[in-house]
């Protein structure tokens, strides 16, 4: 983190051929509006597809479509080989131990709502404990609600400083006997803020409890190794590193993907089915019931090769500098503030911008430009931008605002692209 260097080429591909990275992905060259050419910075919310994994599907769906896991056939066997190839892929992506740890989900979210039912089913009784953080996407608190209204469980809540980081000395505290796991976002969708999970894994550790991981924000920035990291679950999306909607991912450790039940019951997740005793498959088909979207898979499999071949280290150096250079460029502008942390910052940044004309800078953001007023006049400056609570309304309580602007990157966005957006701003600004 916080590599500093000097406006790495990486959309200009090196030794690999002709074009540009940014010609890999044809949106990228749409003219919005019929005028203004895309300038796309909402990556947090879902990349754009480069054409080896939409290509790839085509192919997939036109000339070796069939199920997997099922038939003797030619086809469904080369179905089957393409779907493992992928979970192998995804297992040497994060350095997993084994493909029994790799269950494909739809989502980040599917993957944590299957913890928090089937690790909550086996080990989680009445009064029992969960900690999240102020910064959690809901799919991170309403998945272990859920658990809550079911069981009575209960959720322990780590504050964050003023700038945005996490409380650490509390968290130490926050344990108790009834502590049974914990579970915390690696990169804030809001913040930018990258938390120290090596640290948050071994002090809960320290107590005994296992931790999941929401990864939907760090897998696709920066290279992610469970066994280094050490975490006990590990969750993303596909669709936000450059693959496929639909598809995404859970590692869990075997020792505890072994010993928790089944999340939906179907085909494919079972050994034999009798109506007195039905006993289940071996990792990880158990968690994988029914037909699962193994099209994806393969576009998963594209999306993970491309930014392998890129390099994980080569992206998170050229998007820690972007990112850097859009906190200064955006600094520069009249009235503006920005969210979160300036030095452990991922490639997000969120705003808001103070009405000019206003003398007094108010700390309870009364006057500033409302986030969905800047989001749609940059829109019709053919920037498109995030604005609103971003999934994450208990953080916005703590921050005091009802949302945000927010502006994400990827590898293919540029310098450029941030100067377009803070001259955008300004003329913004300036209607009002
Ligand atoms: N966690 C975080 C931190 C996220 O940013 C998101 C997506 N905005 C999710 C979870 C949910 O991801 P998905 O919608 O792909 O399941």
């Amino acid at each position: 983190m916080g590599i500093e260097s000097e406006n790495i080429p990486l959309p200009f591909r090196q030794g690999q051929g002709e074009g540009t990275i940014r010609e890999d992905f044809p949106i990228l060259g749409k003219n919005i509006y019929k005028k203004y050419p895309l300038v796309y910075l909402d990556n947090a919310a879902t990349t754009q597809k480069p054409r080896c994994v939409v290509d790839a599907m085509t192919d997939e769906y036109y000339n070796e479509n069939a199920n997997v896991h099922r038939g003797v056939h030619f086809l469904s066997q080369q179905a089957t080989d393409l779907y493992e190839a992928s979970r192998e892929k995804v297992r040497e992506f994060l350095n997993a131990r084994s493909t029994r740890e790799i269950v494909f989900t739809r989502g980040t979210t599917e993957s944590i709502n299957l913890v928090a039912s089937c690790y909550g089913e086996a080990f989680m009784h009445e009064g029992d404990e969960v900690i999240v953080s102020e910064m959690e996407h809901h799919s991170n608190i309403v998945s272990w609600q859920l658990l809550q209204a079911r069981k009575g469980i209960r959720l322990r809540v780590i504050p964050i400083t003023d700038e945005g980081e996490l409380r650490l000395d509390v968290y130490e505290k926050l344990f108790s006997e009834k502590t049974r796991i914990v579970s915390i976002t690696h990169v804030s969708n809001v913040l930018g803020t990258v938390n120290p999970m090596k640290e948050i894994v071994r002090i809960a550790h320290e107590h005994n409890v296992p931790v999941l991981v929401d990864g939907a924000q760090s897998a696709p920035h920066f290279a992610v190794d469970v066994q280094d990291l050490d975490c006990d679950f590990f969750a993303f999306s596909g669709h936000k590193i450059y693959g496929p909607t639909g598809i995404g991912v859970l590692y869990g450790k075997e020792a505890w993907l072994d010993r928790i039940p089944p999340y939906m019951g179907g085909g494919e997740m079972i050994q034999n089915v009798s109506f007195e005793k039905t006993t289940f498959n071996e990792l990880p088909y158990k968690f994988e019931a029914g037909t699962p979207d193994y099209v994806a898979a393969t576009g998963l499999t594209k999306a993970l090769d491309y930014v392998l071949s890129i390099g994980m280290d080569t992206i998170e150096a050229y998007e820690q500098d972007l990112t850097q250079y859009a906190i200064r460029r955006l600094s520069e502008i009249e009235g503006m503030h920005i969210f979160g942390p300036r030095e452990t910052h991922d490639a997000v940044v969120s705003f808001l911008v103070h009405q000019p004309g206003i003398p007094e800078k108010d700390t309870a953001f009364k006057h500033y430009i409302h986030h969905l007023d800047m989001g749609t006049l940059l829109d019709r400056l053919g920037i498109a931008v995030r604005t609103g609570h971003h999934c994450a309304e208990p953080l916005m309580h703590r921050l005091g605002i009802e949302g945000t602007v927010r502006v994400s990157f990827a590898l293919y966005n540029t310098r450029e692209e941030v100067d377009t957006l803070v001259a955008a701003i300004d003329r913004v600004r300036k209607m009002f």
